[in-house]
């Protein structure tokens, strides 16, 4: 266990960080570098040998033997390959050896990754390339390095890539403007990203016997336990010791990492918790929360536990999300959603503010399908999760501000362009007094909005590419309508044009209950779409507007639309068909065992009983005896319909079409079938069957 004492010096222990390089690096190697990271220049070789020669120095004194490329290609994981440093010497030993192109440049066989078919066999090369700005570090005796992923023609394979394209877009966009209004010391303007992580944990033996758990990540059938989260009793409840010793063990490994895990609870279902670091950079807060997934994973084994990341884990009870709180900076060190002590003076919080509300309803379907899945698809919806509805919750008080900009009231200019929003005396929004509202899918929380419809699976590096990206384009889009005006008449044409963004946007912005059936209604008649399952809402993403902003802002080609289009697709009828086959499974042979055995010794009771006392009545035995029977007979015939539908969906090959039949025939089949299978079930004794309950996997943890 860490020493608390010592925690500043074992912090970022394992990672190659700026105090790292500061200390060892020579002091124009760590300019240069430092440089690449502060405003996204490319790094030269003989910069990069040189960091080269030190990192490894530092790796192999800290015990690491390998280094690996590190990244994120589109199977939602990370990968990697780890090379050994040593080189053999003609006398028989090695020497530990590792070079600035090694670092910078990798080669890995890209043909079995998904690719959309974006890569031809004859192809299979692809490269990856470092990422210097998110640090490099130590795990299990290998240097990871951060990278990006690319096939050999260029195109992007991996998720980073876009991600840095996309900070990049909004940063030159924000820049422009930010400059034009008199802000004329911004530089840079950088996303930052804090994503909270919900999880369940489980004991690990009984993870073991869920064929469903182990296959698919959530259980397919299961009948709930007679407790379920009605008595509210276990959000921020006490935490059990082991749970407890588990959340310990996770900080310090996560912290060892640089990982500034800082918030931890138990949420709102038996089982499940949360954890929250503090917020960084998007591109570096990307790849923590892929390692955090991980590390949750590795230390859950340790403590005999299963972490269970799926959305959707369990019928009945809250799904897991993954809230992505988002802001942009400055390099000046401004927090541009920082509504500060005068929101209504503020410009560059109204601009962004307003930006924001226009890109998230302008692109609302793009934004639904960047936390799509087959997975969290049971989970928005649902009325523990948002909507698929992305409506945006501002709370009273930017409610006003935001009345203030449609009434047109005056703006004051005094050196830097300011906008004054009139007789309304606007009290200094801090974190305190925003309102909560836990309903919206995409919340104001003080100084950063709060994205909830991420699934706790998903990475969230979608969901930021098109934020980013989508308020690129909005900034833009006000910028050229301004871009040749200074003075008052910048100031007139600016609160016109915020004024329009507003009117035409307003439709989004919601500060109701999102769970109601009433807002569902209402949506509807606002035109707000309500992209339910990830078919639906899949054409929107090579839909022509789809292809503009995101080409015009170089974040994608059109091949690489395709191509995600092509992954998402497949991906999606991937999880349902095999999903599919485990429910066909355990059905067949867990639950029948289960209802087989427990019929004979009712029958064998009964037959005993009888024999006794021929009159008996067997009143009990009997009821359960016909209700599983009548059970079976269900089960027998909803089995059959979800075998043969599968053997359809199989067939197909129109990848859309394909999607849609798992959506909309294959999951009602499995629905079906489990009301039957979840029935029997019911009736049967826990020692009867293979596998654990709901009840035990969620109560029985200490
Ligand atoms: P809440 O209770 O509203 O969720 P927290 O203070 O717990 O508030 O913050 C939740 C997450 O938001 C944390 O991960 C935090 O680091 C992150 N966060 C705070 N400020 C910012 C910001 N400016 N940009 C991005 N994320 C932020
Ligand atoms: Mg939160």
């Amino acid at each position: 266990m860490i020493d608390a004492r010592k925690l500043p010096e074992e912090y970022g222990s394992m990672v190659f960080n700026d105090r790292v390089m500061r200390e060892r690096l020579p002091k124009d190697t760590y300019k240069a570098v430092h440089k690449t990271i502060a405003s996204g220049t490319h790094l030269e070789l003989d910069v990069a040998n040189s960091v080269a020669a030190v990192m490894k120095e530092w790796a192999v004194e800290n015990g690491a033997t390998h280094f690996t490329h590190w990244f994120q290609p589109m199977t939602g994981l990370t990968a990697e390959k780890h090379d050994s440093f040593i080189s053999p010497e003609d006398d028989g030993t090695v020497i530990m050896e590792f070079s600035g192109k090694e670092l910078v440049k990798g080669e890995p066989d890209a043909s079995s990754f998904p690719s959309g078919g974006l890569r031809a066999t004859f192809e299979a090369r692809g490269y990856t390339a470092w990422d210097p700005s998110s640090p490099a570090f130590i795990k299990d005796g290998s240097l990871y390095i951060p990278t990006a992923f690319c096939s050999y023609g260029g195109e992007a394979l991996d998720k980073k890539t876009p991600l840095l394209r996309s900070m990049e877009a909004l940063s030159k966009e924000a820049v422009k403007m930010l400059n034009h209004i008199g802000y004329t010391d911004v530089s840079r303007v950088i996303t930052t990203v804090g994503s909270e992580q919900e999880y369940f944990l489980i004991d690990k033996e009984q993870y073991k016997k869920r064929k469903d758990l182990l296959f698919t990540g959530r259980t397919l059938i299961g009948a709930p336990a007679t407790k379920g989260q009605e008595m509210e009793d276990h959000y921020f409840g006490v935490l059990k010791s082991k749970v407890s010793a588990y959340m310990h063990d996770l900080d310090e490994e996560l912290w060892k990492l640089g990982i500034p895990a800082k918030t931890k609870h138990n949420e709102v279902a038996p089982a499940q918790h949360e954890l929250a670091p503090v917020f960084e950079t998007a591109n570096v807060a990307v790849d923590h929360n892929q390692l955090t997934m991980e590390v949750m994973k590795k230390v859950a084994d340790k403590h005999n536990y299963a972490c269970l990341l799926h959305e959707k884990p369990f019928e009945g009870i809250n799904g897991s999300g993954k809230h992505n709180n988002w802001s942009v900076c400055t390099n000046t060190g401004m927090n541009l959603l920082d509504p500060g002590k005068d929101p209504g003076e503020n410009l560059p919080f109204i601009l962004f503010l307003v930006a924001v509300i226009a890109a998230v309803d302008e692109y609302a379907p793009q934004l639904r399908l960047s936390v799509a899945s087959a997975g969290n698809d049971h989970r928005l919806g649902a009325n523990e999760a948002p909507p698929a509805i992305i409506s945006i919750f501002v709370g009273d008080e930017l409610q006003k501000i935001l009345d203030s900009i449609e009434a047109g009231d005056v703006f004051k200019s005094s050196g830097k362009v300011k906008m004054g929003m009139g007789a309304d005396v606007l009290p200094h929004i801090t974190k305190d007094n925003t309102d909560r509202n836990r309903t919206s899918p995409f919340a104001f929380t003080g100084n950063k909005f709060e994205f909830r419809m991420p699934g706790s699976a998903v990475s969230v590096a979608n969901a930021n590419i098109v934020l980013n990206t989508a308020v690129a384009e909005v900034i833009k889009r006000i910028y050229d309508k301004v871009s040749d005006l200074s003075g008052d008449a910048l100031n007139e044409k600016l609160k016109e044009v915020l004024k329009e963004e507003l009117v035409a946007h307003k439709r989004v912005v919601f500060n109701g209950n999102g769970y109601t059936d009433e807002w569902i209604r209402e949506a509807e008649k606002r035109g707000l779409p309500n992209l339910k399952a990830l078919p639906d809402a899949m054409p929107h993403w090579i839909s022509d507007k789809s292809i503009k902003l995101f080409t015009d802002h170089q974040i994608f080609t059109k091949e690489e639309l395709y191509s995600r289009y092509e992954i998402l697709l497949e991906n999606y009828s991937k999880s349902v068909h095999i999903e599919a086959l485990t429910m066909q499974e355990m059905v067949q042979k867990d639950l029948t065992e289960g209802i087989i055995s427990y019929s004979k010794d009712l029958a064998k009771e009964i037959a005993g009983k009888k024999d006794i006392l021929p009159s008996a009545g067997c009143v009990l035995e009997s009821g359960i005896l016909s209700k599983l029977d009548e059970a079976s007979g269900g089960i027998s015939e909803k089995m059959k319909k979800l075998c043969e539908d599968t053997k359809k969906a199989e067939g197909m090959t129109d990848i859309l079409e394909q999607a849609s039949y798992y959506e909309s025939t294959i999951l009602s089949d499995m629905d079906e079938l489990r009301e039957y299978a979840d029935a029997a079930e019911a009736l049967i004794p826990e020692k009867y069957l293979s596998y654990p309950t709901y009840g035990q996997m969620l109560f029985s943890l200490r």
